[in-house]
């Protein structure tokens, strides 16, 4: 019941169940820059996607329904105002199609991260959909409709590691040689609102106490071509660390656990609290996952590698 288009990797169209599999983000560098007057900060990002994973099941219905389970399962609301549905029904108008589907979320991303759980399953969405229904759009064009529910979402629709400018949802991919990052990520108990740390930022930027604000993504470029993750260690840089750390101090615990535990290098992850943690190989990181376990600073810490494709049927 596949057949694949001509010009995109995807196919075009199943009767279902469609099951996608989406990676999280992390921000390699997240250069914030002023506040926009519509509201945005200017952003020039790398994105990296990683083996962290949601999944998302798309079955012919009636109607539109949602169901989950895993990481947020309880709080996380599953009506209108939940990403996957305003995706579903996105996709829908475009197309002009009904939007029936029973949709499933296998949650792994925790909420409010910093990890872009929320995009990613936007991104999932509409893949799943796209080939449910039919519509035959692009991932350009899926991408075109998810800037307008999240800027991380034409990321993770492409995946990879890719540069990011407007406010984030303008991606162009990074090729690099193929390499394999490993990463520590250590998840928090609780999350943190994305808004209130952009907030928080502007706060600190006002008073004249945030650091020097980070700019263009030219030395981790560089540093990626180097292939040494001692190298790309020394130029990872997020400008909402400090916002993030404000907010929740205690995150300085658990990056200076990761140093002590051998880490090449830590940063908060994206607007936070999650942080992430550079190694040099899988067993370097299984040792500094069990070290952050072992000090109790976080809820979870595992392990991850990236680059990861973006959203795909599986
Ligand atoms: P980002 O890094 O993109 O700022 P985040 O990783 O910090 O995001 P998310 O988990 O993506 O945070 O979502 C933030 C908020 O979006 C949640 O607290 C929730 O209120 C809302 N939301 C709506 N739909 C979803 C969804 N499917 N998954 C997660 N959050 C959702």
């Amino acid at each position: 019941t596949e057949a694949w288009g001509p010009d995109d990797d995807k196919p075009r169209r199943s009767a279902g169940p469609v099951r996608v599999r989406v990676p999280a983000k992390i921000n390699l560098h997240l250069g914030v820059g002023p506040l926009r007057s519509d509201g945005y900060h200017e952003l020039n990002t790398v994105y990296h996607a990683i083996s962290l994973f949601d999944e998302l099941t798309a079955r012919a219905g009636d109607t539109l329904t949602l169901t989950m389970e895993g990481e947020g399962a309880g709080e996380l609301a599953l009506d209108e105002s939940n990403l996957i549905i305003r995706a579903a029904r996105a996709l829908a108008t475009e197309a002009r199609v009904p939007a029936h589907a029973r949709l499933h979320l296998r949650k792994s991303i925790p909420l409010a991260g910093g990890l872009a759980g929320g995009s990613a399953d936007a991104a999932a969405t509409l893949l799943a959909c796209d080939l449910l229904w039919g519509t035959g759009l692009s991932r350009d064009e899926l991408g075109e409709i998810g800037a307008t529910l999240g800027s991380d979402v034409p990321f993770l629709l492409h995946g990879g590691t890719a540069l990011g400018t407007g406010h984030g949802e303008a991606v162009s991919p990074i090729l690099a040689r193929p390499t394999t990052w490993h990463w520590v990520v250590a998840i928090a108990d609780g999350g943190l609102a994305t808004p209130e740390v952009y907030r928080e930022l502007d706060r600190l930027r006002a008073g004249g106490s945030a650091p020097v604000a980070l700019g263009p993504a030219d030395a981790l470029m560089a540093a990626l071509r180097q292939r040494d993750p001692a190298v790309l260690g020394a130029v990872l840089g997020n400008d909402l660390q400090a916002a993030a750390l404000a907010l929740r101090p205690h995150l300085a615990d658990v990056l200076k656990t990761g140093a002590e535990a051998g880490a090449l290098a830590g940063i908060v992850s994206g607007s936070g609290p999650t942080c992430v943690f550079l190694t040099a190989d899988g067993a370097h990181a299984q040792t500094v996952a069990a070290a952050l376990a072992d000090a109790g600073v976080c809820r979870e810490a595992v392990t991850a590698r990236g680059p990861m494709p973006g959203a795909r049927v599986i």
